[in-house]
């Protein structure tokens, strides 16, 4: 079974991606993620990306569709996937088509742009292994280093204020059409992201319960 979570910058999406991932058995895959770890690593993809992540720009089509497509072929997809962050253009979106990827069901977590640029500014993450936390709603178990890594969290850069505008913007423009996309092919259900963590999850099960899904493993 194939899933997408569409959503703006800090809606919620890679959190609920990992629920789901946990539920269905099946890997989330991320392509911020993948992103940041190769611009870590400073590979040539990651040169690439750098200056559209800082930015909070997208990075071009080629480079991320290029990622999926490798991605999609090992072997733990082989029983499906949950893409977080990817698509985020129609391109992205037809070029999965083209793959022939068929997709089951498309989540995606509404949540007005005020609250998302507060919810950001309390936004953690794990410098290492990438898990994400907040400081209000998802708290690691000491609030400062990672629960799994133990490694010490930190802001994302492009969580700043100013980028965080750059990357609403860009949603709007280039993520949102896709929200028609896929309810045009009926595969579309909207879940309003809540304050509590728990009651997004709660909603976000429902609505994946309402598509015609294999049984959940967890
Ligand atoms: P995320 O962790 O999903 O918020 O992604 C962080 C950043 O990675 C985004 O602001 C983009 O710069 C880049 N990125 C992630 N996924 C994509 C994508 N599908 N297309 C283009 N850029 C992406």
């Amino acid at each position: 079974m194939n899933i997408i979570f569409l959503g703006a910058p800090g809606a919620g999406k890679g959190t609920q991606a990992e629920n789901a991932s946990r539920r269905y058995g099946i890997p989330a895959l991320s392509t911020g993620v993948i992103l940041r770890d190769a611009i870590k690593n400073g590979t040539d993809m990651g040169k690439a990306a750098d200056s559209y992540v800082s930015a909070g720009k997208l990075v071009p089509d080629d480079i991320v569709i290029n990622i999926i497509r490798e991605r999609l072929t090992q072997e733990d997809c082989a029983n499906g996937f949950i893409l977080d962050g990817f698509p985020r253009t129609v391109p992205q979106a037809e070029a999965l088509e083209a793959m022939n990827v068929r997709i089951d069901a498309v989540i995606n977590i509404e949540v007005g742009d005020d609250n998302i640029v507060s919810r950001m500014s309390g936004r953690r993450s794990c410098p290492s292994c990438g898990a994400t936390y907040h400081i209000e709603y998802k708290p690691s178990a000491d609030t400062v280093h990672c629960d799994n890594c133990k490694a010490e969290l930190n802001m994302r850069h492009d969580d700043k204020p100013e980028v965080v505008l750059s990357r609403l913007k860009t949603y709007h423009e280039q993520t949102a059409p896709l929200i028609g996309y896929y309810s045009s092919r009926a595969k579309l259900k909207t879940v309003i992201g809540q304050i509590k963590v728990e009651d997004t999850t709660a909603l976000t099960f429902r609505a994946l319960d309402e598509f015609d899904l294999p049984e959940a493993k967890n």
